[in-house]
């Protein structure tokens, strides 16, 4: 099968653990690489945020990254891209030529409207695409939680939904997202779940360990944004200490790469405060970005890897870390529902709560042998369900689908006016 990815403003070539820079990076990078081992043509689009970047880069036998032109050639917040994507549109249909593929998959709800936009202008000369779409995170769950701090797009939540509606099929990548997706008026029979993967040659539970600095240590990894919960987790190192743990060590990855830009970070600086404040300031390490490849040396280190989101769409980190085996503390949001299971994998927690993830640290501490017997568990699991190639094996059940009801009516909207009429008001709300 000949396969289009869009994945607008996040490259399977980027580093992460920057702002716009997490998890549909590696799924985009991950995914592909897996259909491409599949025997399929895999191209994935994202945005030229370099002058410098090749335009392809070919990164496997059947694999390659396009870079388009869609707006200025630098790293434009996620949520300014949205007047850039009917030129990104522009830029697949060209790339295609007389040659479009079987199906064009968009990743994020901006890359689904120029993933629409090439598919229906294709289709109105005569080569049908088929639409498939992953939103990775949605507007109305972002909304909900971050109310107006949230920057997204004005329009962001009627798009998504109009996106959500026109793809031949969805693919959700948890039971949570079903539910978001039917409430937002996508029908439940074009909707399929593949779930995000983890690379089990890396992330393996034999293998160096980084040496600690204190008895007990914690991880967190994330990107340096309020919603990923990093100020609760200090908040529990404060409740540990009140409860006699006081020789636990938090190690918390992401944000910039380098101390002088997490000296300029302000969520950094939040989070620097406040540990102060509680007088747990010498228990904290902001470590910055890690690379991949020092990952799960610093997974491995971990007595458990504790993930404290407000929601999360899915969260590879937990995955990451069951493939090390380690225990995971997790807010019973989202993905982490489906991913960690509560009692043998790890625990779950209700989410903003730092006194009940300090309550499971203590008992992860306390019980050595237990401990261990749910990092165990949790690389069974991983490895039992969420390789890449099994996650590639379910998204392609979901392409086929998607060309067998070719003929089925899906709602008609082509991304292109809307994008063209936010374009022209420069992004502004309808
Ligand atoms: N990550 C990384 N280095 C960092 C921070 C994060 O490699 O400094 C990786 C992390 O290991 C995981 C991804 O970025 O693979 C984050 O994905 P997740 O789904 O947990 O969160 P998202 O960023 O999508 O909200």
């Amino acid at each position: 099968m000949k396969i289009s990815m869009v994945s607008e403003h996040a490259s399977p070539l980027a580093a992460l653990g920057g702002v716009d820079a997490g998890g549909q990076n590696v799924h985009v990078a991950e995914l592909s690489l897996a259909l491409s081992r599949r025997g399929h043509d895999v191209t994935v689009y994202t945005r030229r945020d370099d002058p410098f970047l090749p335009d392809r880069v070919r990164t496997g036998p059947r694999l390659e990254v396009v870079h388009v032109a869609a707006g200025p050639a630098r790293v434009v917040a996620k949520d300014g891209l949205l007047p850039y994507m009917g030129e990104l549109a522009e830029g697949i249909l060209a790339d295609w030529g007389t040659r479009p593929p079987e199906i064009v998959h968009g990743h994020f709800w901006m890359s689904g409207l120029a993933a629409l936009d090439a598919a229906g202008r294709s289709r109105t000369a005569g080569r049908p695409v088929e639409v498939v779409q992953t939103f990775h995170a949605l507007g109305t769950v972002k909304q909900r939680h971050q109310g107006t701090d949230d920057t997204s797009p004005a329009d962001r939540i009627l798009l998504e939904a109009m996106v959500g509606r026109s793809a031949r099929r969805v693919i959700a990548t948890c039971t949570d997202e079903v539910f978001e997706l039917k409430s937002m008026g996508v029908a439940g029979n074009r909707v399929s779940i593949a779930p995000c993967g983890v690379d089990l040659d890396l992330f393996t539970p034999n293998g160096p360990a980084e040496a600690r600095g204190a008895s007990h240590r914690i991880v967190s990894v994330g990107r340096l944004v309020p919603r990923k919960g990093m100020d609760l987790v200090i908040r529990a190192l404060r409740e540990l200490k009140d409860i006699g743990h006081d020789d636990v060590e938090l190690v918390i990855v992401g944000g910039p790469g380098s101390s002088a830009g997490l000296d300029g970070d302000p969520e950094a600086q939040r989070l620097r405060t406040l540990a102060r404040e509680l007088g747990v300031a010498d228990q904290v390490e902001l470590r910055g970005q890690v690379q991949r490849g020092e990952m799960p040396a610093l997974l491995r280190s971990a007595d458990a890897v504790v993930c404290a989101p407000w929601y999360e769409p899915f969260g590879i980190v937990p995955l990451e870390a069951m493939g090390c085996g380690v225990p995971v503390i997790a807010a019973a949001v989202g993905g982490l529902v489906d991913t960690v299971v509560d009692g043998r994998t790890g625990v779950h927690v209700p989410p903003q709560d730092p006194q009940a993830i300090a309550r499971a640290v203590a008992e992860v501490l306390a019980d050595p042998e237990w401990a261990r017997g749910l990092g165990r568990n949790g690389n069974r699991r991983v490895r039992a369900r969420y390789s890449w190639s099994r996650i590639a094996a379910d998204t392609e059940k979901a392409y086929q689908l998607a060309l067998r009801s070719g003929s089925a009516a899906v709602e008609e909207f082509d991304g292109r006016g809307s994008a063209r009429h936010l374009e022209s008001t420069g992004g502004r709300a309808l």
